[in-house]
């Protein structure tokens, strides 16, 4: 892509100064971003530096446990058992530095490859640049990549390095290599914005083009607040600061950030005071956090039910002139008494409490249906729908539509009364 804004005009113009890679930095690579290790099959070693194979006198057990020198080359190995007859290993390794102000970021991959009976070849080639202005703006030079389903970083070396725009996978240039090369050069304003050379889990164009840009994270750093940070790198912005700052005068450090923000958010529905240290600083978060959210849920629930009083309030008209002259049906066997439900509130109950959607389906506003409830004493059993075209029982559904031990007496007791029904529709 071709430069388009000023710091990206600037940027392309310094790229092409930066100096290739170092020997010594090539040689580091090398050196320590692979182990070396001797692949044991069967009997035979084969040593993956210069692709020797022997038959030790040592046993299995002793070459996996120990280490072993190989007599060709004389390279400390690894043993572990594996039938390979060849390897490519990739890692990632950064080189940090700084050019004119910016603090730059050099990704390479670093390939071993190696075959019995030929010598390791390496390779280290650059994939990505991060270039990360003196005010904390990144500007991205990389390679194009070839598609593929499960790599995002599948690099094209024949492409060029040029400036590019994010991708939408920020993990494609934004790059946490497991080797970074020791000789480490940054700007003046990393390091006074508290960076001491300590990522604390957060990539490294994550934290600087936090600590250039924002107050927020050089107040996180500085208190050691290492998990806010990466939350902040993560979501680009922290809510609750008020309550972040009592923390950082409690000298209280948040070890997770994300179900600290969650139970600071919840101490807020709840109403309760998120500047009070008492509420802000809790010993044991996760105790604090489940306790409240317990109290959120039965709020929430109180809410819900209110919200569905009121509805069901609305409908209550409509359903006395649907069926109110059912209401005074009812009828029992001596244990088992059935009647039909007189009130829409009386559905909403017989709903919750039963764990069935006959209120949330609205069996009230149903022309053909009468629904019906079957108690022992004050217990609700099961609950009954009869059609009122077919004169005929369509369901009888206990808790979470299971079916009692009463099922079959409730459904002979209402076959039974059934007349009641009919005499009610044609009077
Ligand atoms: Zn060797």
């Amino acid at each position: 892509m071709k430069p388009k804004t000023k710091l990206q005009k600037l940027v392309d113009e310094l790229r092409v100064k930066l100096p290739v890679i170092t020997e010594k930095q090539r040689r580091w690579a090398v050196e320590h971003c692979f182990e070396h290790t001797g692949y044991l099959c069967k009997k035979t070693v084969w040593c993956t530096e210069c692709g020797h194979t022997w038959q030790p006198p040592e046993g299995h057990l002793i070459l996996v446990l120990t280490e072993v020198i190989c007599p060709h080359c004389g390279t400390k190995l690894k043993v572990s058992s594996s039938r390979k007859k060849k390897e490519s290993i990739n890692e990632y390794y950064t080189v940090i530095t700084t050019c004119r102000g910016f603090q730059v970021l050099r990704h390479y991959v670093a390939r071993k490859f190696c075959r019995v009976g030929y010598p390791t070849t390496y390779e280290v080639n650059e994939a990505i640049q991060n270039w990360i202005s003196p005010e904390g703006k990144e500007v991205l030079v990389y390679r194009s990549t070839k598609m593929s389903f499960f790599y995002i970083d599948l690099w094209d070396w024949s492409s060029p390095m040029e400036i590019r725009s994010p991708s939408h996978n920020r993990q494609k240039y934004d790059i946490f290599a497991k080797f970074i090369y020791p000789g480490r050069r940054y700007i003046p304003n990393i390091a006074r914005n508290g960076f001491k050379g300590y990522f604390h889990g957060i990539t490294p164009l994550t934290i600087f083009t936090l600590l250039l840009s924002n107050s927020k994270a050089e107040t996180l750093l500085k208190a050691k607040q290492y998990d806010m940070l990466r939350f902040l790198g993560q979501r680009g912005a922290v809510s609750c600061w008020p309550s972040i700052r009592i923390c950082l005068r409690n000298g209280y450090i948040i070890k997770d950030a994300s179900m600290w923000t969650d139970y600071i958010n919840m101490l807020s529905t709840l109403g309760l005071d998120i500047l009070n240290a008492r509420y802000v600083c809790p010993t044991n978060l996760r105790e604090a956090h489940d306790r409240v959210e317990k109290k959120v849920r039965v709020l929430q629930a109180k809410k819900r039910l209110e919200e569905q009083r009121r509805e069901a309030a609305e409908y209550e008209k409509k359903y006395q002139e649907l069926k109110a002259k059912f209401f005074d049906i009812e009828f029992s066997d001596n244990l088992i008494k059935v009647s039909v439900l007189r009130s829409v509130q009386d559905f909403l109950a017989e709903g919750a409490i039963m764990h069935h959607c006959v209120y949330s389906a609205k069996y009230f506003l149903k022309d053909d249906s009468l629904i019906l409830s079957a108690r022992v004493g004050n217990e609700r059993i099961e609950t009954i729908e009869i059609s009122l075209k077919e004169m005929e029982i369509v369901q009888s559904r206990g808790v979470c539509n299971k079916n009692t031990e009463y099922h079959d007496r409730i459904i002979a007791l209402v076959k039974k009364n059934m007349n009641q029904i009919r005499r009610k529709l044609t009077a």
